[in-house]
């Protein structure tokens, strides 16, 4: 299936009679991400942010194409995800012009709620989280962390790397995360010890939310592996640095990792994200070419994302000063040595059956560059080169009362910008 096309939704001089989505940094009408959210008190149900707002999906489903309606009766996104990326498409292009019609506000204004007033949930029921490894700059900073002589090992450029993740733990944005125990041995502990982790960490990826999945044993081809990607989130592995140090060999993350995963709630789909595809950047000439299942001329010529992504954090002391947000980084998405398809396909060619509302990791995305690092272990040099905060604090690592918030945008000349929405939670004290 081609990378979905350009059409009417995209058009930058298409505006909303949603007055507030009309020059909004994360939702103006040409994004239209899904979500679940309950306005008050009422149950979770599927919406679309437009501007300040939320459009309740299942109060306007009578305007909505046949193929859709069925999907939207459930507290997740699944049976929307499964569709096959036409009726999302099909979706899409109505929900745009009835946020664009003026004359179909006085029937659609009352579905439409402040975002302020409503909860956002989990936008689908999680089968599966499988957590990638694909941000070749952190693959390097932190491989040469634990091993100076040998920081990328063998398999990196040929393998997309992976490991399960754990479903259960995964949480949407503003759910605070609990400093985790866990078993650590510093460099000078004879014994290993059991506790609060002291090294606590964030991590900056994107989640990738499958759409329709593959039945076990039967592969996605690479040509088609977009077609299965239902759209994306900002994703926060929280990471405990010290537990993962004591742990990872010989089986990987663990403990480390799956004590508390923060989404972004809003799935931003590839249709909204298509002005913003890119070439996958060149390989030096000395990095093997992808092996022939990996390697799909479409999917190397506009298959990666051009996002700017930024991290911001915010201390107990700093919230006390009143102080802005700290940024700790600003980097882009194209640091992924492999495309979104390259690794669902590579995910599936084993056979795997992927199924709608799966999340996969990207990996930590960090650039090149000293001020584009995606965690603190990296910006910290492993904890050995603390950084200054405004109101006179350093970090190596996080501790207790920080808000950690991830951002990313989508900017390029003749389109208008989109955005995720925050990625945001804050670490309490160990129980
Ligand atoms: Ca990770």
């Amino acid at each position: 299936m081609a990378v979905s096309q350009l059409d009417e939704t995209h058009d930058p001089s298409r505006i909303s009679w949603v007055e507030s989505a009309n020059g909004h940094p994360d939702f103006p009408i040409q994004n239209l991400p899904f979500g679940i959210f309950s306005p008050g008190p009422d149950s979770p149900r599927p919406g679309v942010a437009i501007g300040d707002m939320i459009l309740d999906l299942v109060a306007v489903s009578s305007l909505l194409p046949d193929e859709v309606r069925s999907c939207l009766d459930g507290a997740n996104l699944n049976g929307l995800m499964a569709l096959p990326s036409v009726y999302r498409v099909a979706l899409r292009r109505r929900l745009s012009h009835i946020l664009s019609t003026e004359a179909l506000w006085a029937e659609v204004a009352p579905s439409l709620f402040r975002a302020q007033d409503c909860a956002l949930h989990l936008p689908a029921a999680i089968g599966d989280y499988t957590d990638f490894y694909v941000g070749i700059h952190h693959a390097t900073n932190v491989g040469a962390l634990f091993r100076p002589d040998n920081p990328l090992l063998p398999n990196y450029k040929y393998v997309p790397i992976g490991y399960h993740g754990r479903a259960s733990s995964v949480r949407p944005s503003g759910v605070p995360v609990v400093r985790p125990n866990g078993q650590h041995k510093g460099p000078n502990d004879a014994e290993p010890g059991f506790g609060p982790s002291r090294r606590l960490d964030y991590e900056l990826e994107l989640g990738i939310w499958v759409g329709s999945g593959n039945a076990l044993g039967h592969p996605i081809p690479i040509g088609e592996a977009q077609g299965h990607i239902a759209g994306y989130s900002l994703l926060n592995d929280w990471s405990a640095r010290d537990v993962q140090a004591w742990e990872y060999q010989p089986l990987g993350p663990f403990l480390a990792k799956n004590f508390h995963t923060t989404v972004s709630p809003w799935v931003v789909t590839g249709e909204a994200l298509a002005p913003f595809r890119t070439a996958q950047p060149a390989r030096p000439q000395s990095d093997p070419a992808p092996l022939p299942y990996l390697l799909d001329a479409s999917d190397q010529m506009n298959g990666a994302l051009a996002l700017d992504l930024e991290v911001h954090i915010v201390t107990q002391r700093m919230r006390e000063l009143r102080l802005p947000p700290f940024v700790l980084s600003r980097g882009s998405s194209t640091s992924m040595y492999w495309t979104p398809a390259q690794i669902v396909t590579h995910h599936a060619s084993n056979g795997c059956n992927l199924q709608p509302g799966d999340l996969i990791g990207t990996g930590t995305l960090s650039g090149a560059e000293p001020g584009a690092l995606g965690s603190l272990l990296e910006i910290g040099r492993g904890g050995t080169s603390p950084i200054a905060l405004p109101g006179g604090e350093t970090r190596t690592f996080l501790e207790d009362g920080d808000e950690v918030t991830l951002c990313a945008h989508a900017r390029v000349e003749g389109h208008v910008a989109i955005g995720f929405g925050a990625c945001s939670a804050t670490v309490l004290p160990a129980p």
